[in-house]
């Protein structure tokens, strides 16, 4: 990158205190104390164009994987017009930042203020749910409102997923038929939604449970309007390199096309993780190296909860000017608390000469990463900055980032 190109990109930002620059590269030469989260608002874009181009139904952002208002803004303005929500905090804060997009609470097990502030402040019409009780709870929360899409929340298998969500909710499709008969008497419109469990590795995740749904239907004789498959689309992390989302895509539409519903009926997916993975990711500086494992700056308590507590291994670069030639050689890391269940095991392929002072940058942590961060102990940071650079991992480009940090190589 040229010289004047780089200042530019320096240029502060319009309307907040964060700057602006090339890349993880340019962070790390400034030598940060502090972990510093890196956010690329063009990875997140391209994101939600993709599913908003490709996806044949509805793509409703699920806030939870990152409720920051920049990211739900960027889906906004590129196309992502609805959202599911969890909890009244994530109510409250989609309608803030985005007074026209569509909410639809999701959680099947809610709090009836939260149901009722929902349908009357903020004009929330699709709710789910898993049990009788629930749906007595919404009709007494809306004062038996006639105007409801009421989506069924059915329990499918995790078999296919890296993180199983087959448990907590869903009524089974053999005991669905007396709670879909009473939703659709309650509806305006039914639903059936479910979840196959994150980072869904196969199609057949998909078209296996819409055989569950096609069970329920046949077995409940209802008309069902929506039908919801959730989230779970995968992202790419190192061991875990998914099938095109194209694949999924294709499956879900031919086992929705084939179900006995409604000829106007909606298809609707909750894309979370695959949505923002790519759009952050954190710079952290290797505070020591104790044989193969170093002591960095952040952890379980910041942004590698996924990484301490489920082994997730996410990809990680050296940021050394000029780059390190020494083979890679497999890391775990500490994070920087007191407590030893700070530890993410990895393993993490780093050259083998790496040592403190280093900075390393954890890519895809847009998902799950930066939404669970902790002040425990006095660490972490808050400290984000825009990055113009490729992500290291991206499912929607061909470029790979070799190439792009060539680019910013000065
Ligand atoms: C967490 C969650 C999602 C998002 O899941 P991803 O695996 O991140 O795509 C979607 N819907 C519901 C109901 C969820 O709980």
């Amino acid at each position: 990158m040229h010289q004047e190109d780089r200042a530019l990109g320096l240029a502060p930002q319009t309307t907040d205190t964060r700057d602006m620059v090339a890349g993880a590269i340019d962070i790390a030469q400034g030598k940060p104390v502090q972990p510093i989260t890196l956010v690329r608002p063009h990875a997140a874009a391209r994101a939600a164009r993709f599913f908003v181009e490709k996806f044949p139904g509805r793509s409703m952002y699920a806030v939870k994987a990152n409720p920051s208002p920049e990211l739900i803004q960027i889906l906004w303005d590129n196309g992502i017009t609805h959202f599911d929500v969890a909890s009244i905090a994530e109510v409250r804060l989609v309608a803030r930042t985005l007074p026209d997009a569509t909410l639809c609470f999701m959680h099947p097990v809610k709090a009836e203020e939260a149901i009722a502030e929902a349908y009357f402040t903020h004009g929330v019409r699709t709710f789910s749910l898993d049990s009788l009780e629930e749906l007595e709870k919404i009709m007494r929360a809306t004062r038996n409102a006639s105007d409801l899409t009421l989506c069924v929340r059915l329990r499918v298998s995790s078999e296919h997923s890296k993180l199983s969500l087959a448990s907590k909710f869903g009524v089974a499709p053999h005991e669905a038929k007396p709670l879909l008969f009473a939703a659709r008497q309650a509806a305006d419109a039914l639903g059936i939604c479910f979840h196959v469990g994150s980072q869904a590795m196969t199609p057949e995740a998909y078209s296996d449970a819409m055989e569950r749904v096609r069970a329920a239907i046949v077995d409940a004789a209802v008309t069902v309007d929506v039908i919801d498959v959730g989230g779970g689309f995968p992202s790419s992390y190192p061991d875990m390199a998914p099938p095109p989302l194209e694949h999924y895509f294709e499956t879900i539409h031919r086992a929705f096309e084939s179900l006995p519903i409604s000829y106007s009926a909606e298809l609707w997916a909750e894309p979370g993780r695959a949505l923002c993975a790519e759009y952050s990711s954190v710079v952290v500086r290797v505070e020591k190296r104790r044989g193969n494992e170093l002591y960095i700056n952040d952890g379980a308590y910041g942004a590698l909860f996924d990484a301490a507590h489920i082994g997730w291994r996410f990809p990680v670069t050296l940021l050394r000017e000029p780059q390190s030639t020494v083979r890679d050689h497999p890391f775990s890391f500490y994070g920087p608390t007191c407590d030893d269940l700070d530890h993410m095991a990895g393993p993490f392929l780093l050259p083998a000469d790496v040592q403190a002072g280093d900075y390393v940058e954890i890519g895809m942590l847009g998902a799950y990463g930066s939404a669970m961060r902790t002040a425990f102990n006095g660490f972490g940071s808050d400290e984000t900055v825009i990055v113009e650079d490729e992500p290291m991992v991206s499912l929607y480009t061909e470029v790979e980032r070799e190439a792009a940090s060539n680019v910013v190589k000065l």
